[in-house]
């Protein structure tokens, strides 16, 4: 995309049934473009292994949780699986102010509330697995939960992939790469809209004096 033209930062969400690839898609994304960085969100979950404070998640305690919530510091907030999720206010209106764009990988009740705080800047992507069968073995291999675990994701995916008609795109999963290829496609083209390239107007009307 040009240079010349300034453009509102847009906030691309990512939801989907825990194992549908999200995580992957997320992060092939964020490497192959540099106008477009990860809202990190804070939670009161336990860190899975290998996951990093600050970089995967803020881990806070569930009453510094509720003390953010309560200064108005989250954007949004949802409780998934017992634990609560939320999305730090700040760094996204930073973000979005300086013309970047922001990438969340959230649940569809962050989504609503994202879509009635500012649904101009809004682009949702509902991610789905191929299979019952491929979800399942996805959850198995990433053995970072346990069984227990792993048997509430999948009873829970049902009522999550309900709510793909909240969104305005649908990615099936197949292949990891193919869905990036698609996903990157969206964002070009939402970059692309009219509406959120703020100065098209002097843009066209330097063009035009110079014919
Ligand atoms: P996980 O525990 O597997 O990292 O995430 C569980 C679910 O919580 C996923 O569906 C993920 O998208 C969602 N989630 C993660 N962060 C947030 C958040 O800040 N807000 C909301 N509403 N959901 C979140």
């Amino acid at each position: 995309m040009s240079d010349a033209i300034h453009r509102r930062g847009l906030m691309l969400v990512l939801s989907s049934p825990s194992g549908a690839g999200k995580t992957t898609l997320a992060r092939s994304l964020l490497a192959a473009d540099s106008h477009i960085s990860m809202s990190v969100s804070v939670t009161t979950r336990q860190a899975r292994p290998g996951e990093i404070d600050g970089q995967d998640y803020h881990f806070v305690d569930t009453q510094a949780f509720g003390e953010m919530r309560n200064r108005g510091e989250l954007l949004e907030h949802a409780k998934v699986f017992d634990n609560y999720y939320g999305t730090p206010r700040a760094p996204v209106e930073d973000t979005l102010g300086q013309g970047h764009d922001i990438l969340f990988d959230i649940d569809w009740q962050g989504t609503q509330q994202l879509q009635e705080a500012a649904a101009d800047d809004l682009v949702k992507v509902f991610i789905l697995p191929p299979s019952a069968a491929e979800l399942e073995k996805r959850l198995n291999t990433r053995a970072q939960d346990s069984a227990e675990v792993v048997a509430a994701r999948m009873s829970k995916a049902s009522d999550e992939i309900s709510h793909y008609p909240e969104y305005d795109y649908v990615i099936v999963n197949e292949d990891a790469e193919q869905a990036r290829v698609q996903l990157q496609a969206i964002l070009m083209a939402e970059r692309s809209k009219r509406a959120r390239q703020t100065d098209l107007s002097d843009f066209v009307k330097a063009l035009r004096d110079t014919l």
